[in-house]
């Protein structure tokens, strides 16, 4: 009799949450996106205030985080934003003419207002990348909260290419509930991964990015 009461109440419960429209599946600014045309102008320039930081890290099951609480910021124009963490996706997720990015990494702002801004960092084939390497040696083995790993520093602008031009659009988050109004930049210039540091990312991680969504005639703006 309990039983038959809780399931009316899941049933009663549920059925208003089902018709509520869901963004990922509704949303018109959703990310990633394969950037196929854009528009160039002049766009204020990005520097980079990334410190190096006490490696914190944590295996959510999907992705390794890099949890960032020391003040390190990107300033895009005169705007200000927060690094809170960096984490990665194999293939990239985002895409430029249809190039498929074997990995990509995700940096998370937030502005003193509240803005998101995610900046994604491309990777293709090729030269070891040495941040990668102190990452994979301390991949936490247990899905859980997050480590600190003792007597390991780590450099976050070991993660960045030389040349800072991008790409910008407006976006969403890429996993549920994908809320939209995320700030997106994508450094066009790639950095390396080797395949065996691919292929010892994946073997924890295998393919966990979204597929590009479509772009509904939102302006992509690019550097000059
Ligand atoms: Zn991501």
């Amino acid at each position: 009799m309990h039983f038959i009461h809780a399931l009316l109440l899941t049933t009663l419960v549920a059925t208003p949450l089902l018709g509520m429209a869901n963004t990922c599946d509704t949303g018109r600014l959703q990310s990633p996106i394969n950037i196929t045309a854009s528009q160039k102008q002049k766009l204020p320039s990005l520097v980079f205030d990334y410190k190096n930081t006490p490696l914190v890290l944590a295996n959510d099951g999907h992705t390794l985080r890099i949890r960032i609480n020391n003040h390190s910021q990107l300033k895009v124009g005169k705007q200000i934003y927060a690094l809170s963490q960096v984490h990665f996706h194999t293939p990239a997720g985002d895409q430029i003419a249809g190039e498929v990015f074997p990995m990509g990494a995700h940096f998370l702002h937030k502005s003193t207002n509240g803005q998101l801004l995610a900046l994604v960092v491309l990777f293709r084939l090729g030269e070891p990348n040495k941040t990668i390497n102190t990452l994979l040696a301390n991949i936490p083995k247990q899905v859980g909260p997050n480590q600190a790993i003792e007597n390991t520093s780590i450099d976050i602008h070991g993660l960045l290419p030389t040349d800072k031009a991008y790409y910008r659009y407006m976006g969403s988050l890429t996993a549920s509930p994908c809320t939209e109004g995320v700030e997106w930049i994508i450094l066009k210039e790639p950095i390396t991964v080797s395949a065996e540091q691919l292929t010892a990312y994946k073997k924890v991680f295998p393919n966990n990015a979204r597929a590009p969504q479509p772009i509904n005639q939102r302006p992509i703006l690019e550097s000059i």
